[in-house]
């Protein structure tokens, strides 16, 4: 039979003054503060004067919302004189009260009530629940913390069970994802694989090794630095933890840099080439231009369509050996401010004319001017369609739309500013995602009979300008190609006259400096044609010599003389003795205005008599006549 008792049946054990014993030991040694009240404190226990620091002394005449914390007190005391008129109030709740120090300390309080004399009183046992609330808001901050470290995180975070399926996915990588993927499999759901990633680490990070390596997602053409390391639970379960972060960027001026160092090398090999070859050019144009006048009159048609294949073909030749010196170091731009409009119009159709690909260009009238070499940027700009042309063999359309766009804040490599946009897009064929990052290499093509340098081209020469190119493309719908020149500041275009095809008839004395004798030949005739007297120098002795002789209208002089004098070292001595002599300088190499500003007049080898007569007209214009007649 068991000892407990009910109450009642205890109550028979003992009589009046020893229960009132037995409540003075309970109340007095029990560890919750329990006490007594109406309106004002009645009884207080030892325990509650212990939480409390209020002496049961100190305590009389006070209400009992007094001793709570104000933003609580107005409850307290509104429930209190509810109960006491008999009214249903919550009998638990928590408050905030302030001990005889000013401390504030949490109670959790139950209250109950009994009637003696028609009057009702209350008795309430309180628990200290400080600690408890503390460490919980502690906890409810720690937690919100790391919440915010974890959504403040800029990378994708996951974790990963043995099995591969997902436990945990930051709200990035959710976002990203765009469903709730707990439970599913990683590889599946973050990168769209039927099998774990070829990179996949879980296996080591499972064996207890962190792993940490770059890796490239062909399919976006995205490339991450991944952290896999263990996470043991204090439950014993395994996980791996992923951290990864989009390098793409940085991987691309990685990429960037070394293409632009393959550039340097294929340069100076290109340089050295395209200059020799140049100046053999020159000769062989210039002979054709000469025989071809020499024997206009006796010509048939057959035999001028010849000179006209031969000269076309030579035209081609110097494309070729313009885009090889783009990539030579004395390749720099000969800027120019200048309206692109005329020119992407006049380039495009050229490109284009005949084939079934149509075109639609759109440019507004108040486009920025941009300082720009126009025989470069025509060739970047006929790269580009005839790629788009290409990517189009049974035919399609080809957009071009030029904007002004003015940049407040960085974008991409593009520094704050007013740049032209020039956006070009194809329905062709479209670009591989695996391939964008590579297009811009030189020898990269997919071609056949590709050279794989057109765009590794245009990507120089933008480049040189201060400018950027950039591609967006998906495999079959079609490419886009945009382009972005800084702004000019200047206000007028620098007119650019057109040469006529004209005879060229002058007066006057010119020397000739240049090695080669076959263009020293070629532009002694030409010039002894069209009336001038010309006297030649193979090296700066002569010019020298000649100088101090006789005096000139004019000096065409070459830049490099292998193993001696070229025209900057020769020019001091003209100067000094005739200097009303005009001087052109003659180079293989396109120069930066800043290089020949010495000098008159530049002409870049190869040139057509056209030319020649053109900076000659200008720089002697009282000596010289144009006859309307073709040459
Ligand atoms: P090439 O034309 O000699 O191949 P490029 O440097 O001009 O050299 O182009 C490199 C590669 O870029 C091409 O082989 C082709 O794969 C790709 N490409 C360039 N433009 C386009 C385009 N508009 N559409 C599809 N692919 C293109």
């Amino acid at each position: 039979m068991s000892n407990c008792k009910s109450l009642s049946e205890i109550s028979q054990l003992f009589d009046t003054h020893e229960a009132i014993e037995v409540l003075r030991v309970f109340l007095e040694s029990a560890s919750v503060g329990i006490y007594l009240y109406r309106e004002e404190f009645i009884y207080v226990n030892p325990a509650f004067e212990k939480i409390t620091g209020w002496k049961l002394s100190e305590l009389k005449n006070k209400k009992v919302w007094e001793l709570v914390h104000p933003d609580y007190r107005e409850t307290v005391k509104e429930r209190t004189l509810a109960r006491l008129r008999g009214e249903k109030t919550p009998p638990q709740y928590e408050i905030k009260i302030l001990t005889s120090e000013g401390q504030e300390k949490w109670f959790e309080v139950s209250v109950a009530t009994f009637e003696k004399d028609n009057q009702i009183y209350c008795i309430a046992t309180t628990i200290d629940i400080t600690e408890i609330k503390n460490y919980s808001r502690n906890l409810a901050d720690t937690l919100s913390e790391y919440k915010a470290i974890l959504q403040a995180f800029d990378g994708l975070l996951y974790t990963v069970t043995p099995d591969f399926r997902l436990a945990f996915v930051n709200k990035k990588l959710e976002k990203q994802i765009g469903h709730p993927v707990s439970g599913e499999l990683c590889y599946e759901e973050i990168f769209g694989l039927k099998e774990p990633c070829p990179w996949c680490s879980l296996k080591e990070v499972l064996e207890g090794r962190s792993v940490k390596k770059d890796i490239h997602i062909p399919e976006e053409d995205k490339w991450y630095y991944v952290v896999a390391t263990p996470l043991i639970y204090p439950d014993g379960s395994q996980h791996a933890l992923h951290i990864l972060m989009d390098i793409t960027q940085q991987k691309r001026a990685q990429q960037e840099i070394l293409r632009i160092s393959k550039l340097e090398s294929i340069s100076l090999l290109a340089g050295g080439i395209a200059h020799d070859f140049n100046n053999i050019l020159t000769a062989i144009l210039g002979n054709i231009s000469l025989l071809r006048l020499r024997l206009k009159k006796h010509l048939t048609e057959k035999e001028e369509k010849l000179f006209k294949q031969m000269e076309s073909v030579c035209f081609r030749a110097q494309g070729l050996t313009k885009q090889l010196l783009n990539f030579a170091e004395g390749g720099s731009p000969i800027k120019r401010v200048a309206s692109i409009k005329e020119m992407i119009e006049d380039t495009v159709s050229f490109c284009l004319r005949g084939s079934n690909v149509s075109w639609e260009i759109s440019i507004p009238d108040d486009l920025f001017l941009v300082n720009i070499d126009t025989v470069q940027f025509g060739q970047v700009v006929s790269n580009i369609v005839i790629n788009a042309k290409q990517a189009m063999p049974s035919g399609g359309r080809l957009w071009i739309k030029a904007s002004n766009l003015k940049l407040k804040e960085p974008k991409g490599p593009l520094k704050p500013g007013d740049y032209v946009e020039i956006i070009f897009r194809d329905e062709g064929m479209g670009i591989p995602k695996k391939h964008l990052s590579k297009i811009f290499d030189p020898y990269f093509t997919t071609k056949k009979d590709g050279s794989g340098l057109g765009l590794a081209i245009c990507h120089s020469i933008i480049k040189k300008h201060g400018g950027h190119i950039e591609v967006t493309s998906q495999k079959g719908k079609g490419a886009t190609f945009k382009i972005y020149l800084p702004a000019s500041k200047e206000e007028k275009p620098t007119s650019y006259n057109l040469v006529q095809k004209e005879i060229f008839k002058g007066k006057g004395r010119v020397l000739i400096f240049d090695d080669e004798e076959v263009i020293r030949e070629t532009l002694k005739e030409v010039l002894e044609m069209s009336g001038f007297q010309v006297e030649e120098a193979k090296d700066a002795q002569e010019v020298i010599q000649k100088i101090k002789a006789q005096n000139f209208d004019l000096a065409i002089l070459d830049l490099t003389i292998p193993g001696g004098m070229g025209a900057k070292e020769v020019l001091p001595f003209i100067k000094s003795y005739t200097p009303k002599t005009k001087t052109i300088l003659m180079s293989g190499y396109s120069l930066e205005a800043q290089k020949v500003k010495e000098f008159d007049a530049f002409l870049k080898k190869p040139f057509t008599f056209d030319e020649l007569f053109a900076v000659i007209d200008k720089l002697l214009p009282t000596k010289s006549t144009k006859n309307a007649k073709n040459r």
